[in-house]
This record gives structure tokens, C-alpha cells and sequence, in this order.
């Protein structure tokens, strides 16, 4: 059995739902789905309006939306009676996002609301399946996702229900849920936060040991840069979990960074493929490294670089302890740390706590920050002893002023901070000399 992920462009109107129903039918796999596109963003600003006290504004929104999903079900359907269940369904859930208009908002309708999406995506597909003659089953989500009380997802939890509705439903032609959504340990309705689908996906492929884990999107696989903004990027065939972790971290939108770990863990490969060209090969992730090139480059915005200077650093033992445990106490994971006999600067995407950190922080040393910086991270074959990508990296970007340079950590990346006005003449740069073989001019 497979496991297939659908994003929200690939279910964002009626004619992709019915692309994707044809891709989906005749095989009896789990079929994962996103809500269509736009509307968790949308079910974000009714929460913003509601926690405002605005119920006008959130009403606005929501009427607004209704009215494209209606749009949807004319579109779709193509008999009265289904068209009617459509409208039903729909109804059902505008109304109920209606009723939060009423009462006091807090996180936890936040929580409740952001769902409706994921529950309307699944309920019009297997809707639609179910009038083209397909005995399609919904497992509900909420019934068997469950994270715990460190808020991760608790896999003996999700295993034993999920094969239990399994169990349940033999019958069935095909297996519909919905991404992102899950009860929190107090049986809360809760989400494994925005993108989380992909990590829906790989976490029910971990507990069934799926054949494949396939997150199905609106482009041909993973490029070897964003191409949000560098032209002419490709997709990379072939790539390494770990390959794929650090350009998922580092911000390669296309996959949600949690969704490597139960793949790699249960050595599930993961396809990314492309729902307007499946027959495209996309890109296959798993745990075979292909050796001996740089495969991909990915940017990380809104970081902070924190630089502390210290000249009883000469061989104080304990000295980065004491400045890792500053952060600890925050509750703020640091990306990147460079150091040297004077100092040692760190970065971090969180600021929530910077204030504070820097306070405890001079302490030790002579502080410093640098804001609205960008992480960039080249990803591939990068063991120490294979020589010269490094200075390939360095020799590209030589006319961009570099605060900090990281390798070694791992076999697999070089991370470069830039400044955020630096980053797309830096990643339009670096495609120019790593991948299109332009020769470094230095
Ligand atoms: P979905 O809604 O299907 O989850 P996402 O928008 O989350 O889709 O991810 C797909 C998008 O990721 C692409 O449209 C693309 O713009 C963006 N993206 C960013 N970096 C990369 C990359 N390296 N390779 C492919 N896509 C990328
Ligand atoms: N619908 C959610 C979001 O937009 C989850 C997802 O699409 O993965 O973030
Ligand atoms: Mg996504």
C-alpha cells in the first residue's frame, strides 16, 4: 500500500479535484489531502477577526468563501443528488463556522476552525468518488492522529487506531484522510502546523510501512534552487533523506521539514511528484546517496545572526555551554554557529525571546545582532575528503559579503548567511556556477 499526498493547488479547483481522482482511483492506497488551496489562509483571517472581537469582518470572509465553494460544487458534480449532499455538506460546516461569531474566541476555536478545510477537502472528494461509482472510505483524521503532551505525534497511538478503522473498512476501494489536522493529548482538535500534510503522509506511511510515501504538488519534484527566485532551475532525480532534510529545513517549500523523519526512520521512500504532469518522474528520496555532486541550493529567511566577543574565552572549558544553555532556557534552537578563540556567533529564526537573551547574554561577552539576514544552504555529496566544491561555493559568491560560513557539521551541506538583500543575487549566482557550468572567474 502507498501513501498519497495531495497539496492544495493540486485540489484547488474542480478540474484538478477531478485530475486528481483519476490518478487515484483503481488502486487501493491512502490518498492524503490538504484543503483547497487558499482556504486555510483564509480560515487564519477569520481567527485574526474573531480574536479582534470583529464578527462582521470574519462574517465577510466567510460568506466570501462559502460562495466559492458553492462555485466548487456546481463545477464538480454532476448529478442533482450529489450536487445536493455537496451543498449539505458545505452547509454544515459554513454554519458551524458561523456559530464562532458568537462566543469568545480563544486558541482553541483557532484550532477548531483552521480544520473545516481539510474536513471540506476530503468530504467533497470522497463525494465525488463516490458518484463516479468508487467505494472510496474516509478515515478520519481526528479519530486516529494524535500527538502528545511534548506535542509530538504519538505513533503507538496513530498505529493502533489507524489500523483499526483499517480493519474496519476491508472493503473499501480506496482510502480518502485529511492532512494537518489531529487531537492534541487532551483530545483537543489541534494541527501539526501549516504545510503539515506532508507530515500527515509520512507519518501514516511510518505506521502502515507503506511501499511509498508520494507527496503529489504543482511542480516536477525538488529543484536544484527556488524557483520562486532563480529561472531555469531542474529537478534533481534522486536525492538522500538526509539531503532532503536540510534543504526542507532550510526552506525548499516544496516539502514540510518534519516530513523526512518517520520516512528515514522506517527507510520509506518518498516520491515528489507533480499532479499537472504525473507523468513527470519527479524526485525520489530515500537512503541511496548519489555520490560525488552538489544536488540543490535553498534559502531560509528572517534569521538573526548573535555574535558574542569575549576575550575570556581563551580556554574557559564551559564557555559555549553556558552560551547554548541561554538559549536553551528560551526555548530557541539555534540553526548555524561559527566560532573562533574570540567569539562565537550563533544564529536563530525565532526572536520571540531575543531580548532576553541578549540581556543574559553580556554576561559573557560583548554583544552583537545582526537582523533580516538569510541562511543559504548548498546540499549534496559533500564528505570532507571529496576536495574543491567548497571553494566552488566561496568563488561564486565572492562579490557577496558573508557573515558567516558553516561546513563540516554534516557530510551533506554549506551554509552561507547573507543578508536578505543579498539572497537572490546569491542564489541566482550560485546557480550560474554550480549548475550551468559557468567558470568561476577568479
Ligand atoms: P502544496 O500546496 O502542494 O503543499 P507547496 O506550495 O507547499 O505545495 O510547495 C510547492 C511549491 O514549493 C512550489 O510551487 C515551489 O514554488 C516551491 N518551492 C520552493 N523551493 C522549491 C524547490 N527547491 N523545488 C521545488 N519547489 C520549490
Ligand atoms: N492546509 C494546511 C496549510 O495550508 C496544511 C497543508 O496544506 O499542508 O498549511
Ligand atoms: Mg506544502
Amino acid at each position: 500500500m502507498k501513501v498519497l499526498k495531495f497539496g492544495g493547488t493540486s485540489v484547488g479547483s474542480a478540474e484538478r479535484m477531478r485530475d486528481v481522482a483519476n490518478l487515484i482511483k483503481g488502486n487501493r492506497n491512502i490518498v492524503v489531502l490538504s484543503a483547497m488551496s487558499g482556504t486555510t489562509n483564509s480560515l487564519v483571517e477569520i481567527s485574526e477577526y474573531l480574536y479582534r472581537k470583529n464578527p462582521d469582518g470574519a462574517s465577510e470572509i466567510i460568506n466570501k468563501l462559502a460562495i466559492k465553494y458553492y462555485e466548487h460544487v456546481e463545477q464538480l458534480y454532476r448529478t442533482f443528488e450529489y450536487k445536493q449532499r455537496a451543498k449539505e455538506l458545505i452547509a454544515h460546516h459554513f454554519d458551524y463556522l458561523r456559530t464562532f461569531t458568537k462566543d469568545l474566541f480563544t486558541l482553541f476555536e483557532e484550532r477548531v476552525v483552521l480544520a473545516q478545510g481539510e474536513l471540506l477537502s476530503t468530504g467533497m472528494m470522497n463525494l465525488y468518488l463516490n458518484e463516479e461509482g468508487v467505494n472510496s472510505i474516509t478515515l478520519p483524521a481526528l479519530d486516529y492522529m494524535r500527538t502528545n503532551k511534548n506535542a509530538e505525534p504519538d505513533p503507538v497511538y496513530i498505529k493502533e487506531k489507524l489500523h483499526k478503522l483499517l480493519d474496519e473498512h476491508k472493503e473499501a476501494d480506496l482510502y480518502l484522510t485529511q492532512g494537518y489536522i489531529c487531537r492534541n493529548a487532551y483530545g483537543e482538535i489541534d494541527n501539526l502546523q501549516r504545510g503539515g500534510s506532508d507530515y500527515t503522509a509520512s507519518l501514516i506511511g511510518a505506521v502502515i510501512h507503506a511501499e511509498e510515501v508520494q507527496i503529489w504538488t504543482d511542480i516536477d519534484g525538488m529543484h536544484n534552487n527556488d524557483p520562486r527566485f532563480v529561472e531555469n532551475t531542474s529537478p534533481v532525480r534522486q536525492l538522500h533523506f538526509e539531503e532532503a532534510a536540510e534543504l526542507a529545513y532550510f526552506g525548499a517549500k516544496i516539502l514540510h521539514p518534519t516530513c523526512i523523519l518517520p520516512a528515514k526512520l522506517n527507510n520509506i521512500p518518498v516520491r515528489l511528484l507533480n499532479t499537472m504532469q504525473p507523468e513527470a518522474k519527479g524526485t525520489l528520496i530515500s537512503n541511496v546517496m548519489d555520490k560525488g555532486r552538489i544536488k540543490a541550493i535553498a534559502a531560509k529567511d528572517n534569521i538573526t545572526a548573535i555574535k558574542i566577543k569575549s576575550g575570556r574565552m581563551l580556554l574557559a572549558t564551559g564557555f559555549l555551554r553556558k552560551v547554548f544553555e541561554i538559549f536553551e532556557n528560551y526555548q530557541t534552537p539555534i540553526d548555524m554557529v561559527t566560532t573562533s578563540e574570540v567569539g562565537v556567533s550563533c544564529t536563530i529564526d525565532n526572536r520571540k525571546r531575543l531580548d532576553e537573551i541578549v540581556d543574559d547574554l553580556k554576561k559573557f561577552g560583548t554583544v552583537s545582532v545582526d537582523n533580516d539576514m538569510v541562511i543559504i544552504c548548498v546540499v549534496g555529496d559533500m564528505e570532507w575528503e571529496n576536495v574543491g566544491f567548497e571553494a566552488s561555493i566561496v568563488n561564486a559568491l565572492k562579490d557577496i559579503p558573508l557573515r558567516m560560513i558553516s561546513y563540516g557539521g554534516s557530510n551533506y551541506n554549506v551554509s552561507l548567511l547573507v543578508k536578505s538583500a543579498d539572497k537572490q543575487k546569491a542564489l541566482q549566482t550560485l546557480s550560474k556556477y554550480l549548475f550551468h557550468n559557468k567558470p568561476s572567474e577568479s
